[in-house]
């Protein structure tokens, strides 16, 4: 663990599984290490990764660590905590204590979504039947009585968003947003009934969503909830080392600046995944990933390259 690895990657979902995969077959000495907090945890598979369609999250994440270990990756199951430049390399201290040095860093901790906590009973269906993205499960809450909950401008576009996936739609301005009237009259037009007044809490029974009630005790029957997180970029790496971040539209959270290979501001760091993309699901990580471990390569051989024509210059 002395010598420095050519890359740590800090974070194992698709994205730094990914890259990773690519990193170890390309022979560099690669170190990733992963909390095991994957964002789709809670849900039951994985849907629109095709050739994985419904494979548990946590089966696809043990099966990409089987494979990444296969071409000599090392993987560690914990959590960097801080992570400093120091001359031409990294050095990450573990929360167990472990130091490592690396001279190129990807980091793809994700992001956490924050929940309307104030609602009882979301944070405790979430990943089940209470969701954010269609793509992912829209088809498994096909026909049922889906309710949104507003919590920002951002309702009004999954209101309509989700009309292709039910008739039975209402959403639940909850004191977050206020149609005008073009917006009522679109909603109105694709059949999604509006409720005014704040939410209190979900009702849940035999393990199910059943409804949704609100702060003056009136309970709307629903089977699926559909909610719009803030999106948090697991970014604090990142930033004790000087990478920018930026807001998303519409207050939806934020994100690690980063072109689409990967790079950052700062020399040697790159970023992929969620934290960069929030709005990417796992192909997308895994493809973001993929691109950052093929930036690395490209950085890593022109590198060697410099390194190699000054020494042959030098001798010939
Ligand atoms: C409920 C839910 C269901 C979803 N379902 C689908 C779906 O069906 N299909 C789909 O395509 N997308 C789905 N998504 C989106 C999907 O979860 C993300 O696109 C994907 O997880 C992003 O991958 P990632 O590698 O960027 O981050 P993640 O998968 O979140 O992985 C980040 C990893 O980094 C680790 N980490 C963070 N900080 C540190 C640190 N300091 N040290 C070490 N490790 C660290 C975390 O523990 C975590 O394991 C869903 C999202 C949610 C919330």
């Amino acid at each position: 663990m002395n010598d420095p690895y050519d890359v740590l990657v800090i974070g194992g979902g698709a994205a730094g599984l990914s890259a990773t995969l690519l990193l170890a077959r390309a022979r560099l000495r690669v170190l990733l290490v992963d909390s095991g907090q994957q964002r789709n945890l809670p849900a039951a598979g994985v849907h629109g990764f095709v050739g994985n369609e419904g494979t548990s999250p946590a089966d696809l994440v043990a099966r990409g660590i089987a494979e990444v270990r296969g071409y000599g990756a090392e993987v560690i199951e914990g959590r960097v905590e801080s992570l400093a430049r120091d001359g031409d390399t990294f050095g990450a201290r573990l929360a167990d204590g472990t130091a490592v040095t690396a001279r190129r860093v990807l980091v793809t901790t994700g992001l956490v979504d924050e929940l309307p906590d104030h609602i009882t009973g979301i944070a405790e269906r979430w990943g089940r039947d209470v969701l954010h993205c269609p793509f992912c499960h829209g088809w498994e809450v096909r026909d049922q009585p889906i309710g949104i909950i507003a919590t920002g401008a951002a309702a009004l576009h999954q209101a309509t968003l989700f009309t292709m996936w039910t008739d039975d739609l209402t959403l639940f301005t909850n004191d977050a947003v206020v149609p005008d009237e073009s917006a009522r009259e679109l909603l109105a037009a694709r059949g999604v009934t509006i409720v005014d007044g704040a939410v209190e809490s979900l009702v849940i029974e035999d393990d199910r969503v059943t409804g949704i009630r609100l702060a003056d005790g009136t309970i709307v029957p629903r089977t699926t909830v559909v909610v719009g997180p803030r999106f948090h970029a697991r970014s604090e790496l990142l930033q004790s080392l000087g990478v920018q971040t930026a807001e998303l539209p519409m207050g939806m959270g934020e994100h690690v600046v980063a072109e689409a290979d990967g790079r950052t501001s700062v020399q040697g760091v790159w970023a992929a995944g969620n934290v960069a993309i929030p709005m990417g699901q796992v192909i997308n990580a895994a493809a973001q990933g993929q691109a950052a471990g093929l930036s690395i390569v490209a950085d890593i051989l022109e590198e060697a390259n410099h390194v190699a024509i000054g020494e042959y210059r030098r001798t010939n």
